[in-house]
């Protein structure tokens, strides 16, 4: 039987998740101001432009993973919440070291069953 997560140590993710939870709006709310001043822009030069659309393309992408990565923080939050959380990998039961959730506190799989979901989605 894998090991459920002690109060404290839930406690401690939890202290994560909102700092990478408030980390993470701080970030979003920037792409959206940088993109409402970038649209009131004139951009004249075809190279001014281009460096607008490139950087705009690579916000798009942070901001998507950004997202997710709220949502994933939210779902955990959530179970915490209601008191379901217990720092064991949803797939198979087994232990997410803490080593591991402290790098990534919403982290719902052990490395294992990631690398399997990684795998099959490659
Ligand atoms: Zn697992």
């Amino acid at each position: 039987m894998a090991k459920a997560l002690t109060q404290a140590q839930i406690e401690e993710i939890e202290v994560l998740l909102l700092t990478n939870k408030s980390k993470i709006e701080a970030t979003l709310r920037n792409i959206d101001n940088e993109h409402a001043s970038l649209s009131e822009m004139d951009l004249n030069d075809d190279a001014d432009f281009a460096a607008a659309s490139r950087d705009y393309s690579t916000d798009i992408h942070i901001k998507k993973q950004q997202l997710e990565e709220l949502t994933q923080i939210n779902y955990v939050l959530s179970k915490m919440a209601k008191g379901e959380y217990n720092g064991l990998c949803e797939m198979c039961d087994a232990e997410i070291t803490m080593k591991r959730l402290r790098v990534k506190p919403h982290a719902k799989y052990c490395i294992d069953c990631r690398n399997y979901i990684d795998k099959k989605n490659s």
